[in-house]
């Protein structure tokens, strides 16, 4: 029996092209087809999807070859997406707790009568104080329709508290804001032609895989590729060069190139003239900035910052790529800037190869005031809460929770913050708290499921409609509904639909389901929909070289080195190097700095109960220099303890050469449960935020490692 939703009309399954062609004529039964769709992860590159249906059942997973930017191939984590969608553990039915809390037990109960159950206690405690409801969602999926839609209006119906979804890229977002105007830059595509090639903060062969083949292309063809990264990952491997750096120290790099750059006269005067704010200003800052200074606080050569300079002032076209990993530390936003301001001043931005990105995501014109329906407040003015202080916002006082009451209840749907937050002993006591009544909308019982009082089956995405942007490439996404829900797993935007009809919201906006959720998401000029509806993606139409000639969307239309919006609010207008609130070596009791950036066959949380993809990872490990780890007696493969005074958590030791002596790589991000002693590297993070955008700091974090008994 087919499912409904495949009989829409928005449904088309059809082969795609040439090698689904041969792939569907290899298997001619009449129930056999395929259906189009896009990766639903925290991911840049938002491939495209085309999974083989046979009688209803998904039979093969590959990424859409029609897409140029997906080019038919998948990560390994998604190429296992058929086993994570079939994964026995998968939520099939709504569950009510009966254990304590974090116990993780469950009983079965109907759809209708949790509910009912959910409706009517939201209901006693908006009558209240609605801002006593949290909502607590980010990027488990990206789509526009599962992850901020129905949920929004929702929440903004209610009168729930805001959430400022802050965990991952808000200091470099507002960083690109206030110099390039908005998270714009260079399309991606255009980095194979490139001649240089910095790849800051990222490690592309892991996390941004479909970049990394335009940085090959551009390689093969003579360019030269940088690797800026604490740590020596595979990408670093790749590259020409691997410039190891401090944590936190990225802000001082950028600024000692500028130095060179200006005293060695490798600057564009003619573009600084024209398209940029403030130059005399920041030239004095960078001046200050000589690579002996740099190098003393980056922990790298000087000589190592004074060639890189070199190679940036006289190469042509020379491209940045930036990632988020290097804005997750106390001066982030700064770096970030810092980092920004360096294509216009050799004129980068004038070749479509040259330029930035760091994210594409401003380019999309989705339609978030009809997705998300703000005007819903009525005039009312909820609090904001900050994502990255849930383990304050749930156990702490006054000042976290903005001067208004405790959170009684927090509704999470994508995201596993037990598990993702920062200083996570607190998240893990703010969830167990008796009085908090919680709901989480999930495909598996993650450690934050542990802690649900009602737990409701969530649909994958081969399972639901929904619509996605980028911050990878410019191609708006349609992901269609391959197979029918598994068990009784019903979709985000429908739990919401529900959950408003029992609360008596009866705007027809409440009525919209999934379908036209996503026709919702941009209006009909701004994209081609009859590019999106046949082939599953539609590309925006974009300039090749968008700042050639300058038009950056900021206030003044020019690349803002000096921003009047951040010296209005008292801040330095100018980038600067703020050094971390835990500086590499600064203490004695702690004198390592740890990062933690993704394990490779993880995305984040996701993947992590995938058997496949977690036997590949073994086991939650530290990676140690070998200088630090014979100074502690910890041989390769030993049962390690990390601590500092926030938390400690147990792992293996890796000795390893990814490591940089004075740094530890603890990779992540385990489920606690899943982990040695039911902790992950989050035990050890602090809830410390951003200069910028009120980001976390994970990469901020000082430890001590020391040896224990297996
Ligand atoms: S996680 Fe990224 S690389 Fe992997 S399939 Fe999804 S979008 Fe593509």
């Amino acid at each position: 029996m087919r499912h409904a939703l495949l009989d829409s009309p928005f449904h088309v399954p059809r082969a795609t092209d040439a090698s689904a062609m041969t792939m569907t004529a290899a298997m001619p039964t009449p129930d056999t087809h395929t259906v189009l769709g896009a990766c639903p992860h925290d991911c840049p590159d938002t491939c495209g999807l085309v999974t083989t249906v046979q009688d209803g059942v998904a039979i093969k997973l590959q990424g859409n070859p029609a897409h140029r930017h997906t080019g038919g191939v998948l990560c390994t984590k998604v190429s296992r997406y058929l086993e994570r969608n079939a994964h026995p553990e998968r939520l099939t039915q709504p569950l009510r707790r009966v254990g304590r809390k974090g116990e993780g037990r469950f009983e079965p109960v109907s759809w209708d009568e949790a509910l009912d159950h959910i409706a009517a206690r939201l209901k006693t405690i908006a009558a209240d104080e609605p801002q006593a409801i949290l909502p607590y969602s980010y990027a488990g999926t990206m789509g526009l329709v599962q992850g901020e839609s129905m949920d929004r209006r929702f929440f903004h119906k209610l009168g729930a508290s805001l959430l400022d979804r802050t965990i991952c890229s808000t200091a470099g977002g507002e960083a690109l804001g206030y110099t390039l105007g908005g998270k714009v830059g260079m399309r991606i595509e255009h980095f194979a032609e490139s001649k240089l090639i910095l790849i800051w903060g990222s490690n592309a062969i892991a996390s941004n895989l479909h970049f990394w083949r335009h940085a090959q292309a551009a390689k093969r063809a003579g360019a030269r590729l940088v690797c800026i990264d604490p740590r020596r990952t595979e990408t670093a491997d790749k590259c020409d060069e691997h410039i190891a750096l401090l944590p936190g120290t990225d802000g001082a790099l950028a600024l000692a190139l500028m130095h060179e750059l200006i005293v060695h006269d490798w600057l564009d005067h003619d573009y600084i003239a024209r398209h940029t704010l403030g130059w005399e200003q920041l030239r004095e800052r960078a001046l200050q900035w000589p690579p002996a200074r740099a190098a003393a606080v980056c922990g790298v050569p000087a000589a190592q910052i004074e060639a890189l300079a070199r190679d940036y002032g006289t190469t042509k076209p020379a491209a940045i790529r930036l990632n988020y990993g290097m804005q997750r530390v106390r001066g982030g936003g700064n770096a970030a800037r810092a980092v920004a301001c360096l294509p216009a001043l050799v004129g980068a931005w004038r070749h479509r190869a040259g330029g930035l990105l760091l994210s594409a995501s401003g380019q999309f014109p989705a339609d978030r005031a009809t997705l998300h329906r703000p005007d819903l407040l009525a005039g009312r003015q909820p609090r904001t809460l900050n994502m990255s202080s849930i383990g304050d916002v749930l156990t702490g006082g006054a000042t976290v929770l903005a001067g208004g009451p405790a959170v009684k209840a927090v509704v999470v749907y994508n995201s596993n913050p037990v598990a993702v937050a920062p200083e996570s002993a607190k998240v893990a006591a703010g969830f167990a708290r008796e009085d908090l009544f919680t709901v989480v909308l999930e495909q598996f019982q993650t450690d934050t499921a542990d802690y649900a009082d009602y737990l409701l089956p969530a649909t994958t995405q081969l399972e639901h409609w929904d619509i996605h942007f980028s911050y990878g490439h410019t191609d708006v996404m349609l992901n269609r509904p391959a197979v029918a829900p598994r068990g009784q797993a019903r979709s985000n935007a429908w739990v919401f639909r529900e959950l408003a009809r029992r609360m008596g919201f009866t705007e027809p906006c409440f009525a919209d389901d999934d379908e036209t959720l996503c026709r919702q998401a941009f209006r009909p000029e701004a994209i081609d929909w009859a590019a999106l509806e046949r082939d599953g993606f539609a590309t925006l139409p974009l300039p090749e070289a968008p700042f050639a000639e300058g038009g950056f969307p900021t206030p003044s239309g020019k690349c803002e080195f000096f921003s009047a919006r951040l010296a209005a609010q008292g801040l330095d207008g100018l980038p600067d190097h703020l050094p971390n609130y835990e500086p590499a070596g600064s203490s004695a009791v702690y004198p390592l700095a740890m990062i933690s950036p993704p394990a490779r066959n993880f995305l984040n949380s996701t993947f992590v109960n995938v058997t496949s993809l977690r036997s590949m990872e073994g086991e939650p490990l530290v990676e140690i220099h070998a200088d630090d780890a014979a100074a502690r007696g910890i041989a390769d493969g030993a049962m390690v303890r990390v601590f500092n005074a926030r938390g400690e958590h147990r792992c293996r030791a890796e000795v390893s050469r990814r490591a940089r002596p004075g740094v530890v790589n603890g990779l992540g991000i385990w489920w606690r449960k899943l982990g040695v002693d039911g902790t992950n590297v989050n035990e050890l993070t602090s809830q410390r935020l951003t200069d910028l955008g009120r980001g976390p700091t994970f990469y901020d974090c000082l430890v001590q490692v020391e040896a224990v008994a297996a």
